[in-house]
């Protein structure tokens, strides 16, 4: 089981996988980061992607 910190705020998860890492941020995204939801989304595909391997890695080295 890995801990990693929200990359915006202090709340942290915890997850065997990135995946499923990844799963719960999605819905702490939405429910306490909208507006970065929202500009996310207007970001292009490249920089999301970008996001997502170094949350990866970073997930990857604890
Ligand atoms: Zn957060």
């Amino acid at each position: 089981m890995k801990t990693m910190q929200c990359d915006i705020c202090e709340q942290e998860f915890s997850a065997e996988t990135f995946d499923d890492w990844f799963k719960q941020m999605q819905g702490h995204y939405m429910s306490d980061h909208a507006d970065f939801m929202k500009e996310a989304q207007s970001k292009s595909k490249e920089e999301g992607m970008k996001w997502m391997a170094d949350m990866k890695a970073k997930f990857e080295s604890r």
